[in-house]
């Protein structure tokens, strides 16, 4: 890794793709988004039919994955193996899968490579849950995202609703505490605030506030505008 690398870490719906995302916009940096890597494994695995326990089966499956992130009319998309699964990996079924699969060791050794080898020569924001702390622990920036439970569920209920998925907020409420709790409580990689990385609560944040402060930071730091 040469480039500028900001990581970006956080439980669920605490707002780190959203600010992620327009972070690498504004500086032209790639945006790897490690969780849509494990939600790309428990889609792919539960189409071979394999077991979301079977850690050395998906593990198997990791390097017949092709992962392409790209920036297109303005949206970041996730491809595998040139399939656009970017809406696919978005249902609360497949989040319970990613979480599942992100407890196995294998799973994870088997990912690592990849989202390194994802963050090379160019400019790049990363986000889940060990980018700081795992992934990328040289990174010149890292962030902490984290909100209070009831507004996460909040935008998360909204996230939902508005793609037409019927929920109750109740019920976004009792998964995300039962992700956090899973996420926080692996034996691997759990998530995790890295010891120097600035911590930021998005309760009461807009996610322009959040993203014109996590800007600053990074320029300060020294990260370049990709032309
Ligand atoms: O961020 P997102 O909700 O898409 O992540 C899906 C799941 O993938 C999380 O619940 C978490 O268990 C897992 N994950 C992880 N490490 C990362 C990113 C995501 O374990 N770096």
């Amino acid at each position: 890794m040469s480039g500028f690398a900001i990581a970006v870490d956080g439980p669920a719906s605490s707002g780190k793709g959203t600010v992620a995302r327009l972070v690498a916009r504004d500086l032209g940096f790639a945006y790897i988004d490690t969780g849509a890597m494990y939600r790309a494994v428990a889609l792919f695995g539960d189409r071979a039919g394999l077991d979301l326990r079977d850690g050395p089966g998906l593990a198997a499956m990791i390097p017949g994955m092709r992962f392409a992130f790209t920036f297109n009319d303005g949206a970041f998309q996730i491809s595998v193996n040139g399939e656009d699964i970017s809406r696919t990996i978005r249902s609360q079924e497949v989040g319970q899968g990613a979480s599942a699969v992100a407890t196995l060791p294998e799973v994870r050794r088997a990912l690592l490579d990849t989202q390194r080898g994802l963050a090379t020569e160019q400019g790049v924001v990363m986000d889940g849950r060990d980018i700081g702390t795992v992934v990328l622990p040289q990174a010149q920036l890292k962030v902490y995202l984290d909100a209070e439970v009831s507004v996460r569920a909040r935008r998360r209920y909204e996230e939902l609703a508005g793609r037409g998925e019927e929920v109750r907020l109740a019920q976004v409420l009792a998964e995300l505490q039962a992700r956090d709790e899973q996420d926080s409580g692996r034996a691997h990689a759990p998530l995790s605030r890295a010891q120097d990385a600035v911590a930021i609560d998005s309760t009461d944040l807009t996610p322009e506030a959040i993203v014109r402060q996590v800007l600053r930071l990074a320029l300060a730091r020294g990260a370049r505008r990709d032309p």
